[in-house]
C-alpha cells in the first residue's frame, strides 16, 4: 500500500468509470502500463438520449462482471491493489453513484485507499500518456466537455469553452433527430465522408467560446430538404472549424507549439486532420489520444488514479459523495508542475 509508494515501487490502481453511458474498469500502474480495460456501454432506444435511471440500472447489473474481468485480465488480485480510484464527477448523479458505491465497497472490503478522480482530468491524463506530450494546449471534446485548456500554477485553466451544449451533444442530438443510432458521432463521420455540398449553417464563436445550440437547431431544420451526407459533412465542417478557430487563438496567445486532442469526439479523423493542419501551418504539432481510450473508459481513471495516489491524493470513505457538477479548473493537480 502506502509503503510501496514510499519505497518508490510502481503503484497498482483499479479505476472505475461511471459518469454517463459507459461503465468501465481497468487496472493501471504508475509506470503508465494499462493492464486491462473492460467496459460495457448503455445504449438508449433509437431516437432517445441517455435516461439516467435506466443507465444506472444497466451499470449496477454489469458492474460486478466488468470489475472481475478487469482484475482477471490484468492478472491482479484485489488484495494486490494499492488504491481504488473512481470518477467522482462531473456526470449524471444516478450513474455516478453506481461507480462510487462499487469503488467504496471494494476499498472497504480490501482496506484500500479510495482516490477521487475528476473525469475530464482523466481524459487529459490518458491523452498525455498515449501521445507523450508534456505541456500541450488541450482541446477536450466529448459528451460532457468542450473546452480549450492549458496548465498553469497547479491547475488546468479554461481558455475557452462551449457556452451551451458540448460538441458530443451536438452530434448525438442531431443524430437523434435524423434517425442515426446513438452514439451518433461515428455514424455522422461515416456519412460526412460521402458529403459533397457545403450547406450554409450558423458559425457562432463569441470571444474564446463557442456556441452550438443555434447550429443544432439550424441543422435539424435542414434534415427534411437536404441529402443527409451533405448535412453531416456541413455540420462537421462548421462545428469543427469553430473549435479550430478558438484553439488557434489560444495557441497564438499562450505560445504553445503542441496541442493535445482528447475525449470521445477526438476519434474523428476529419477533426484530427483539421487540427493537424492548423498546427503544422504554425510550425507546431497536434496529436490525438490513442482512439482506444478516446471515449469514456476505466483506463483513464485507473491511470489518473495511479498518478494521483502516487502524489498522496486519497479521501476518507465517508467523504466519497459524488459531484455531478464538478468543474475541472477547481481541481489541484499535485503530480504536475507548471
Ligand atoms: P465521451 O463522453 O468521451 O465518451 O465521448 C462520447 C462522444 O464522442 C459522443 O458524443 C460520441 O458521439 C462522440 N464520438 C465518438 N466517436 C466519434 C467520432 N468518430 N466522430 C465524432 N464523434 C464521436
Ligand atoms: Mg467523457
Amino acid at each position: 500500500m502506502a509503503r510501496r509508494r514510499e519505497q518508490g515501487k510502481a503503484v497498482l490502481c483499479l479505476g472505475i468509470e461511471s459518469t454517463a453511458h459507459t461503465f468501465g474498469a481497468s487496472v493501471a500502474s504508475s509506470r503508465g502500463e494499462i493492464l486491462s480495460d473492460i467496459r460495457e456501454v448503455y445504449r438508449p432506444p433509437l431516437g432517445s438520449g441517455i435516461h439516467p435511471r435506466e443507465a444506472a440500472q444497466h451499470h449496477s447489473k454489469i458492474a460486478p462482471k466488468v470489475v472481475c474481468e478487469a482484475l482477471r485480465a490484468a492478472g491482479v488480485r484485489p488484495q494486490d491493489l494499492d488504491a481504488v480510484a473512481y470518477s467522482k464527477g462531473p456526470g449524471l448523479g444516478p450513474v455516478l453513484r453506481v461507480g462510487a458505491t462499487v469503488a467504496r465497497a471494494i476499498a472497504a472490503n480490501f482496506s484500500k485507499p479510495l482516490v477521487p478522480i475528476h473525469h475530464a482530468i482523466a481524459h487529459i491524463e490518458i491523452g498525455l500518456l498515449t501521445t507523450g506530450l508534456k505541456d500541450p494546449l488541450v482541446v477536450l471534446v466529448s459528451g460532457g466537455h468542450t473546452t480549450v485548456a492549458f496548465f498553469s500554477k497547479g491547475k488546468w485553466r479554461v481558455f475557452g469553452e462551449t457556452e451551451d451544449i458540448t460538441l458530443g451533444n451536438l452530434l448525438d442530438a442531431f443524430g437523434r433527430e435524423a434517425g442515426i443510432p446513438h452514439p451518433a458521432g461515428p455514424n455522422i463521420e461515416e456519412l460526412a465522408s460521402k458529403g459533397r455540398r457545403l450547406i450554409e449553417l450558423p458559425y457562432i464563436v463569441k470571444g474564446n467560446d463557442v456556441s452550438y445550440s443555434g447550429l443544432l437547431t439550424a441543422a435539424i431544420k435542414r434534415i427534411s430538404d437536404s441529402r443527409l451526407p451533405d448535412l453531416c459533412y456541413s455540420l462537421q465542417e462548421v462545428a469543427f472549424s469553430m473549435m479550430v478557430e478558438v484553439s488557434e487563438r489560444a495557441i497564438a496567445q499562450l505560445e504553445h507549439n503542441e496541442l493535445l486532442l482528447t475525449g470521445g469526439v477526438s476519434a474523428n479523423r476529419r477533426l484530427r486532420e483539421m487540427f493537424a493542419k492548423m498546427m503544422a501551418d504554425r510550425g507546431g504539432e497536434s496529436r490525438a489520444v490513442d482512439p482506444k481510450y478516446s471515449g469514456d473508459c476505466g483506463a483513464q481513471i485507473a491511470w489518473t488514479g495511479a498518478l494521483a495516489f502516487s502524489s498522496g491524493v486519497s479521501e476518507p470513505l465517508g467523504d466519497s459523495e459524488v459531484l455531478p457538477r464538478w468543474r475541472f479548473d477547481e481541481v489541484e493537480i499535485p503530480w504536475r508542475r507548471g
